[in-house]
């Protein structure tokens, strides 16, 4: 689970403004990630999260694949390969950096129709989030992606069928919903997908293969809350977010065999609390409109969940996840 952006102080920044604390606080496994990508202190999402879905380290603002080189599999693609069910969920588009990162070999974050293709390439088993236009109102070519992937036996479903409440769902097929035509609504203009599209996927995917699941879920609005230095924007997301961190984890605990980890991919915003209002609620300052260096934490829950305490790069996430599920990181 990444919270795109969700450094220490933003999660603070909730906690102090929750009368019932966090979700967040159930977790005893934690420790800290440094965000450095190849090329730059200061990383972006994409870099960022490639490094945690496939073990390297790559330049800022791409997934590590240049003309000469291709990056290696990611955690979704290994798991995959192996006979696992594998989903995303997402509160922007598909083909936004982080979710991209694990299915896209393109080399820019921005190629977003070209990024789309590739969700023909690696079969998805779950995939909520916005970016229909990409799939089938695209500039670049003629190709209805929509209809390509329906031949490959994906069932799609989309806003315009209704919530994703009400909509047939059966782990016998693949499934993507589209929340969106391009991003997504934040959650306090309007946004209620997040959380049952996760528990109907949990559902979903632990039907749909014997081995086991993968779900990337992505709180991805935190970020943009920092990057407009709005903190109740920021607040307001990680709120949503640490609901879904609770089911989760409620789903986790009954489960007994299901590791979660909780993370970010960089701090945004240079987020500080100052100081607190009348009515106590804390006092927000930003330094920047942009991401910042500061480490990020890791909270673990679950089967290898003590892997993840110490302080450690973002690759490790990679390697600490496949460890703990004891998968190679070869793709068979
Ligand atoms: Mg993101
Ligand atoms: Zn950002």
């Amino acid at each position: 689970m990444i919270g795109d952006g969700m450094g220490l102080s933003q999660i603070s920044g909730a906690l102090y403004s929750s009368r019932r604390g966090l979700q967040l606080e159930r977790f005893h496994n934690i420790g800290l990630q440094k965000t450095r990508c190849k090329d730059a202190l200061v990383t972006d999402s994409a870099a960022a999260a490639a490094a945690m879905a496939r073990g390297v380290k790559v330049d800022k603002n791409t997934f590590g694949t240049n003309e000469k080189t291709t990056a290696p599999p990611s955690i979704l693609e290994i798991m995959k390969a192996q006979g696992w069910a594998v989903g995303m969920v997402v509160t922007c588009s598909v083909t936004h950096a982080t979710p991209a990162a694990f299915v896209t070999y393109q080399y820019q974050r921005s190629m977003y129709e070209e990024i789309a293709t590739d969700y023909l390439k690696t079969d998805v088993d779950y995939l909520v989030g916005g970016g229909k236009e990409y799939f089938d109102r695209r500039s670049n070519d003629d190709r209805n992606l929509i209809a390509e992937l329906q031949k490959k036996d994906v069932v799609i479903k989309s806003y315009l069928d209704g919530p994703i409440t009400d909509v047939n769902i059966n782990p016998e097929h693949r499934f993507t919903y589209f929340s969106a035509d391009s991003e997504p609504l934040s959650h306090s203009a309007g946004r209620t997908y997040f959380q049952p599209a996760c528990e109907r996927g949990l559902i979903f995917l632990e039907r749909r293969s014997d081995k086991g699941f993968f779900l990337m879920i992505e709180g991805s609005q935190i970020d943009w809350g920092g990057h407009a230095n709005v903190d109740e924007l920021v607040i307001e997301e990680i709120k949503e977010f640490d609901g879904v961190i609770g089911k989760i984890l409620d789903f986790a605990e009954k489960d007994g065999e299901t590791l979660v980890v909780v993370t970010a991919d960089h701090e945004t915003g240079g987020f500080s609390i100052v100081g607190e209002n009348q009515k106590g609620e804390p006092e927000v300052s930003f330094i920047s409109k942009d991401h910042t260096a500061t480490m990020v934490p890791v909270f673990a829950y679950g089967p290898g969940s003590e892997k993840f305490a110490g302080v450690y790069e973002n690759t490790e996430i990679h390697d600490k996840i496949l460890e703990a599920i004891h998968l190679s990181t070869e793709v068979k």
